[in-house]
């Protein structure tokens, strides 16, 4: 609404009431509402998993669930499932301010990104096993060395190759580029998916901002990925690009300073 800024909070109360508080938040600056929302955001994802843990929890304390066999693996199946999705947020969330702590000290160890390219290929094949995805590698001979922190480089790989085959066309292969030119280190993940309609693409770097977040929530998403590879990036003094085509698909660039010789 034009310059004012509203936040609307529901706040379940009992199975049919709720609690609806309209507060106006325009005073706040922008670096403090970014990270009232995130605080509020991180909580939210946190409590849904959690509601339904508990919830199942409580049935099966109830005698005649648990004794239930089929009944109790189901339950549990699906306590695991939730368990685990705690499990990556905040494995994620400890991953954000991990690399946002070191966000003033630049990395400093020789990485060959080819190589890691690899590691994460071979990594990411015998986590998903057969039909988990095809990923072609198009390493370039002028593909130079940078000066990067392993780990996070590492990291980046897994959260751009994961997006690329989670929002990929079943069957269609992700295609990674590692080629020099210009003093960078040019790395490019290539899916053949649905695209991003063209508006959300400035966007998709902000922690927890999804296109649609039931796909995401479906697919194992945390919508915390691209807000990690921008500060991994940031950190090593390189440039982030997405480009997209609605019913084509995506690539992603990311381009790193190569090593001063
Ligand atoms: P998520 O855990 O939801 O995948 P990300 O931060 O990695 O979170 O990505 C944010 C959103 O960007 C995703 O929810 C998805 O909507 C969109 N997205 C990211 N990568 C791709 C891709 N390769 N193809 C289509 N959409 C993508």
């Amino acid at each position: 609404e034009g310059d004012r800024r509203w936040e609307l909070t529901v706040h379940p109360l009992g199975p049919a009431t709720r609690l609806v508080r309209l507060a106006d938040r325009s005073n706040l600056h922008a670096a403090e509402r970014a990270r009232v929302d995130f605080v509020a955001n991180a909580s939210h994802e946190l409590r849904t998993p959690l509601s339904t843990l508990l919830g199942f929890i409580e049935t099966l304390e109830d005698a005649n669930a648990a004794e239930d066999g089929p009944t109790r693996a189901r339950f549990l199946k699906i306590m695991l499932g939730e368990a685990r999705r705690m499990q990556r947020l905040v494995d994620d969330l400890m991953s954000l301010s991990r690399i946002e702590a070191e966000k003033h000290s630049p990395p400093q160890t020789q990485v060959d990104v080819g190589q890691l390219v690899e590691e994460v290929r071979r990594a990411t094949l015998t986590g998903r096993g057969e039909d988990g995805g095809r990923i072609v590698v198009e390493l370039a001979d002028d593909a130079p060395a940078v000066t990067g922190d392993r780990i996070q480089l590492t990291q980046l790989l897994h959260n751009l190759i994961g997006n690329a085959l989670k929002y990929g066309r079943a069957g269609s292969a992700v295609t990674v580029g590692v080629r020099g030119g210009g003093g960078m280190l040019r790395l490019t993940i290539a899916d053949e998916g649905d695209g991003i309609p063209e508006e959300h693409i400035p966007r998709l770097t902000e922690r927890f901002y999804r296109v649609d977040a039931g796909r995401s929530r479906a697919l194992g998403g945390t919508g915390l990925g691209l807000a990690i590879v921008k500060h991994i990036v940031e950190r090593h003094r390189g440039r982030l690009e997405i480009q997209s085509k609605q019913g084509q698909g995506t690539t992603v660039t990311v381009l790193l300073p190569a090593t001063q010789a």
